[in-house]
């Protein structure tokens, strides 16, 4: 059955409790992990899932929290001997310093037993991952302001937030974003299901967006261990007669889709 696993729920703050942010999009046939922060492969045991079984791996932005375990989570493909093709997809404003830092954490393609096939993705291309799998990137406004530091220190100002179509459903995660006005990002396309994180954004926010666009689920996550308690505070308050279903994910959380 098609689901979404949180592998990992934290912010870009350490914590105990969580793993930077992740999850993983299944279909019958295609598992795609969205981001690689530091501690995935860990987080990825902690969670019982294997990496042979993961087919690609989608970077978001080049924040730590969301790409720096990646050189780690090949060598430990390297290391089990895998042989099935790695799909490494990100956008093209970053594929250059992705591809020097696996360089430099000695991860050589030329040197592996399976295919690492790396995707630049264009903004707003559909791209189609596997039979029933597709997404959709589009830049947001989270590190905008790098966006002159590019060409002086190759520091990328590009973060995306996607939009997954999968067994006739759209799903929305908004990646960090730069603030409310990056929600209405696809608004252009039906949405029924939002993955959104909460740290750079307000909740309040998150709802007006879902009651406007009629999206009865949101999934949150990014979620630092300060804001857990309002959070769940806030959650609970709402639910009676709320015509959305919120959720606040943890790591292991798994939502099937139907
Ligand atoms: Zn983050
Ligand atoms: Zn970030």
């Amino acid at each position: 059955m098609p689901e979404i696993k949180f592998i990992g729920t934290s912010s870009g703050k350490t914590s105990l409790k969580r793993f930077h942010s992740a999850f993983i999009v299944s279909t019958n046939n295609y598992r795609m992990l969205v981001d690689a922060g530091d501690g995935i492969s860990k987080a990825l045991l902690a969670q019982n899932v294997h990496h042979d079984e993961i087919d690609g791996i989608v970077i978001t932005h080049l924040h730590p929290d969301h790409f720096s375990g990646l050189a780690s989570l090949i060598i430990q493909m390297k290391m089990s001997r895998r042989t099935k093709q790695l799909d490494l997809f990100c956008s093209e404003d970053i594929s250059e310093n992705l591809k020097t830092y696996l360089k430099i954490s000695y991860v050589d393609s030329e040197k592996l037993d399976f295919e690492l096939k790396i995707n630049r993705v264009q903004s707003n291309f559909n791209v189609v991952v596997s039979p029933g799998l597709s997404f959709i990137a589009r830049k947001n406004t989270h590190l905008i302001h790098y966006e002159e530091e590019f060409d002086k220190e190759r520091l990328s100002s590009s973060c995306i937030s996607l939009l997954f179509q999968f067994d006739g459903k759209n799903i929305f995660y908004t990646g960090d974003i730069g603030g409310k006005n990056d929600l209405n990002l696809f608004q252009d396309y039906p949405i029924d299901i939002i993955i959104a994180e909460v740290t750079h954004v307000d909740l309040k926010y998150i709802i007006d967006f879902a009651l406007k666009k009629g999206i009865n689920k949101i999934l949150l996550t990014h979620i630092p261990d300060e804001l857990e308690k309002s959070l769940s505070r806030t959650l609970s308050e709402l639910s009676a007669g709320s015509p959305i279903d919120i959720m606040l994910a943890y790591d292991g959380m798994t939502y099937n889709i139907q």
